[in-house]
């Protein structure tokens, strides 16, 4: 039931017209385009609309077309916005996992820029094709036969899975059954390629003979999943590739081995746990490798599958491979990315690596240049992780720059995350955590301005 006084409220509203005729609004209508800007007109008084049958008295103009701009700025703005990771986490999914190399920045605008041979033989001037030269580089980098990318290893397991077993078994451990993340389940994409999932052994506990145990004649592959986010601890087994490749080779069927993250160097040699690569998949004989190009590799969002030639044909020639090919941009990053390994420099070219790797001493310099600069907080030793599904539970020593006291953190947060570029920081026990690891050194100036301003702010 609405009241009089509601009436009232309500009619004194203004409409989309009144609002369209304010100069902001027009001004904004003039510049965008007007059906878009007349639908959030609507949408806006629509809402004060309901907050006066909630209870809530009218808006005024003022504070509609207020609204409206605000709403406007934060919908119509570039998107996405560069943003400064303080968070400690290498390989942020939501911070878009991993920054890119200068090298490959380069290579994705020229690809953007102007046209470019993706798919032209500059020999012959015919045809050629998209997928033949980052196939030779992924074999020279990976030691493998022959190579291809796609637009996400999601996207390659689907491919491979539906190219090599529609129709037939595939067979995986009870343990690497899994979801890897965002909805990305194994016996989800089993089901979608029309392969069918064959489960042995236990979720512990898991043998090569339980593999040898279920071959049928409608055997198509083993599928082998690298549990890339979670770690099983205590009385667990799972069989060694190689083994697999034993049974496999006895059978007659390919292992296809989904390594998530897959890097091309040794994590060893960065104090962490060893993450197996890629290499390694391809000499214990895996017929197909299958990884990331936005994880350990280090570039951008992609899936790499490399290989035996024949097999790896056959999943290029499947209709699929059409749907979910890759885009020139992230090709010519890709590329790029690879050649960076090529040359054995993608320690000092890839940004994941160079902060994976960056000393102890250098990020002490740098959290004491912060807090100096601040003239707040403390130098405490802390934990970077790697992240993005990749060396699950893996850290890093490094120095974080704590900020405590008698601020609130989670509002210093907020305004940090307000500054421009917007710096996002950790919240570890009550403090403000900020990890000079993740944030590449051009950065330290943005974090700098931005801890001087939000601290100067009264409240922080
Ligand atoms: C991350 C991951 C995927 C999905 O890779 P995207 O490139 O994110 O699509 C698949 N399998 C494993 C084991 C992973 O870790």
């Amino acid at each position: 039931m609405t009241s009089n006084g509601q009436k009232e409220q309500l009619r004194s509203i203004p409409s989309v017209d009144t609002v369209l005729r304010d100069a902001r609004v027009g001004a904004l209508a003039g510049e965008l385009s007007l059906a878009a800007v007349t639908n959030l007109v609507r949408e806006v008084t629509d809402g004060a609309r309901e907050a006066v049958l909630d209870g809530s008295p009218a808006p005024e103009l003022d504070q509609i077309t207020r609204q409206i701009l605000e709403r406007a700025e934060r919908t119509w703005r570039n998107w996405p916005e560069r943003v400064i990771n303080a968070t400690g986490v290498v390989l942020h999914t939501n911070l878009g996992r991993a920054p890119m190399s200068a090298a490959a920045i380069e290579a994705a605008g020229r690809a953007a820029a102007g046209y470019s041979d993706l798919e032209f033989d500059l020999e012959t001037g015919k045809r050629g094709s998209r997928n033949s030269r980052i196939s030779q580089v992924i074999a020279d980098v990976t030691g493998a036969q022959a190579g291809m990318a796609v637009n996400n290893n999601a996207s390659a397991v689907l491919l491979v899975l539906s190219a090599i077993a529609e129709g037939k078994e595939v067979i995986v451990s009870r343990g690497e059954a899994v979801e890897i993340g965002g909805g990305f389940r194994i016996p989800d994409v089993m089901l979608r390629s029309g392969a069918k999932l064959i489960e042995v052994g236990t979720t512990n506990r898991t043998y090569a003979r339980d593999y040898s145990a279920a071959v049928t004649g409608d055997t198509a592959a083993i599928l082998k999943v690298h549990p890339s986010n979670f770690s099983v601890q205590g009385f667990t087994h799972e069989p060694e590739l190689a083994e697999l490749v034993a049974v496999g080779r006895e059978h007659e069927i390919p292992v296809l081995n989904d390594l998530g993250s897959g890097t091309l160097l040794d994590t060893r040699r960065f104090g962490m746990e060893r993450e197996p690569t890629v290499q390694d998949s391809i000499t214990d004989g895996a017929a197909i490798t299958m990884f990331s190009g936005d994880k350990l590799l280090g570039g951008p969002q992609a899936g790499i599958i490399c290989g035996d030639r024949e097999l790896v044909d056959r999943v290029a020639k499947h209709p699929l491979a059409r749907a979910v090919r890759m885009d020139k941009m992230a090709l010519a990053a890709l590329s790029a990315t690879l050649l960076s390994y090529l040359r054995e420099s993608a320690e000092t070219e890839i940004p994941i690596w160079q902060m994976i790797s960056a000393t102890a001493e250098s990020i002490q310099d740098r959290a004491a240049k912060w807090r100096d600069a601040a003239g707040r907080g403390e130098l405490k030793p802390g934990r970077s992780t790697v992240g993005g599904g990749s060396l699950p539970g893996e850290t890093l020593p490094t120095t974080v720059l704590a900020i405590s006291g008698e601020s609130n953190a989670d509002s210093l947060a907020a305004k940090l995350r307000a500054s421009k570029p917007p710096v996002i920081a950790r919240i570890h026990e009550g403090e403000l955590i900020l990890d000079p690891r993740t944030v590449l050194p051009e950065e330290d100036k943005h974090v700098i301005s931005a801890l001087q301003s939000s601290l100067r702010d009264p409240g922080a």
